[in-house]
């Protein structure tokens, strides 16, 4: 049998209706990618009240149900919108969804098995959409694959829906007092799934419910899936990722090539391509004059983008931010830990005209950073993918980063002897390492334009597209339905399936 397999991928965000993270960028690119990669790809996500009245009015009512809950008997709402050539369902139900924030509230636990028990029971009541893999993302809809075993196991049209589970933030689970497991979850009687869940004598855990049940599991880099492994980034969860290694996969997110391009970016002052840079100099003059840095082409422009917490490296940076500003100018933009803020805000004030320190969130000034800057500091303690390090590369920014995570396995290392590489990068959690990486490539800003100029060419010249990431999934998704043979697109575009 030759056709399209049919994902729903279920996540609490996607972007353009809710984000507060990276979960909604990937929300909001992956299913497009998959559609084109030759998947019937849809989403799931919750109906927040906060969801843009343009959306909202456009939404078409396809069904409704109740979910049953511990005791309760819960409406659920199913709308739907087509977005971008994708089919988007949103969950209605205005008692848990009718809220200022996707997330933050003392139910939360109550909110998030309703959805994960909305999407699975919603399953048989798409009239046009017969579901082949469900895809589960984090742990809000991390029950999901456990109420779909354990609930649905014998209706045939479920026999058919395999689950994968993605991890893209391990260090939120889920844990919850046990009462839930009768209250709520109505698994109290079922103990072989009371004991997978249970963390400990009186929690429960809902990502290991998914780590545990999941026929596939991802996380969002190749690196990240290996270290995970490991007690030091497992978060508790390692020897799970251990024992099922032969079903994880580690797939590399991608950015949105089209709002991150500095061919057409409207945010940046000139305009630029691989081929011809000359707009980049410029860029890089304009953000020197704004930043109150010495305007001056020759001194390498250092910038980092992100939050300012231990996990990014921040007290690497703190331990040499003096002996770096003696070779480079270093920009800053990024709010976080307060003892970090007011370090940066130091320096600015110290040594302006070499240090800049921006401490708020601006997307206009990330875009111009990421466009005027030499090279883009990423010294991060573990980092599951990183996205700052790959707009960079776009921007022909070379990044220093710590090979840990996304940040090994996007950025290749500069090889002085074949010339090699897409920027710098070291190994150790180390400041003086890190610190002599930024000398390393200051030196090589200075005395080889050559090799330079060959890393930005490389660097600019990478895949990070989501039709890359996208072909990673359809191949997970296939390796669930061998029976299904893989779609290929005839030329002439006939859409046609055989069944
Ligand atoms: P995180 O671990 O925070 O998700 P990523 O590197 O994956 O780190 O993504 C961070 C994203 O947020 C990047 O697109 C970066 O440009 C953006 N960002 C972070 N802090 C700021 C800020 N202060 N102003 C503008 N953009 C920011």
């Amino acid at each position: 049998m030759r056709r399209k397999l049919r994902v729903l991928f279920a996540a609490f965000e996607a972007v353009p209706f809710m984000k507060t993270g990276g979960l909604g960028d990937v929300g909001g690119s992956l299913p497009q990618a998959l559609r084109e990669a030759g998947c019937e790809c849809r989403v799931i996500i919750p109906k927040f009240m906060t969801i843009s009245e343009e959306y909202k009015s456009k939404m078409t009512h396809v069904t409704d149900f109740y979910v049953s809950l511990g005791w309760r008997n819960v409406y659920c709402g199913i709308e739907k919108l087509t977005y971008k050539g994708v089919v988007y369902y949103f969950v209605d139900n205005e008692y848990y969804f009718n809220r200022e924030r996707a997330y933050g509230y003392f139910d939360d636990g109550e909110r998030i098995a309703y959805f994960s028990k909305a999407i699975v029971e919603c399953l048989q009541y798409l009239p046009d959409f017969k579901c082949d893999v469900l895809h589960c993302n984090d742990w809000h809809t991390a029950l999901a694959p456990v109420f779909l075993r354990e609930f649905y196991q014998g209706i045939p049209l479920y026999e058919n829906v395999k689950t994968v589970f993605s991890v893209h933030n391990l260090k939120f689970q889920g844990q919850m007092s046990d009462y839930v497991l009768g209250d709520i979850l109505g698994l109290w009687g079922i103990p072989a799934a009371a004991s997978q869940l249970r963390s400990d004598d009186h929690s429960v855990n809902f990502m290991k419910g998914a780590l545990l049940y999941s026929d596939l599991l991802s996380t969002v880099s190749k690196t990240y899936a290996e270290e995970i492994k490991t007690p030091f980034f497992g978060e508790h969860m390692d020897g799970i990722f251990r024992d099922r290694a032969s079903i994880l996969y580690g797939v590399m997110n991608g950015i949105d090539t089209k709002t991150w391009d500095p061919a057409t970016d409207p945010m940046i002052p000139c305009h630029y391509t691989a081929a011809d840079r000359a707009g980049k100099a410029q860029c890089k003059a304009e953000l020197q004059r704004e930043l109150g840095l010495e305007v001056n082409p020759d001194i390498p422009l250092v910038v980092m983008i992100g939050r300012l917490t231990e996990q990014k490296g921040m007290d690497l940076v703190q331990r040499v931010i003096g002996e770096m500003l003696d070779k480079a100018q270093f920009a800053v933009l990024g709010t976080g830990d307060k003892q970090y803020e007011d370090m940066l805000s130091y320096y600015n004030w110290e040594r302006g005209g070499r240090c800049s320190a921006c401490i708020r969130f601006d997307e206009a000034l990330s875009h111009r950073m990421y466009a005027g800057a030499d090279m883009l500091l990423m010294p991060s303690l573990f980092e599951p993918c990183g996205l700052s390090q790959m707009i960079a590369m776009r921007y022909g920014t070379l990044p220093v980063v710590r090979e840990t995570g996304g940040l090994k396995d996007s950025v290749q290392p500069y090889n002085q002897y074949t010339g090699e590489g897409t920027g710098f990068s070291f190994e150790n959690y180390n400041a003086h390492d890190m610190l002599y990486t930024v000398q390393h490539a200051c030196e090589l800003f200075w005395t080889n334009r050559d090799d330079w100029n060959r890393l930005i060419d490389n660097a600019m010249a990478a895949d990070f597209s989501w039709s890359r990431a996208a072909q990673e999934y359809l191949a997970m998704y296939q390796r669930t339905h061998p029976e299904i043979e893989p779609w290929i697109k005839k030329k002439d575009g006939d859409e046609t399936e055989e069944e």
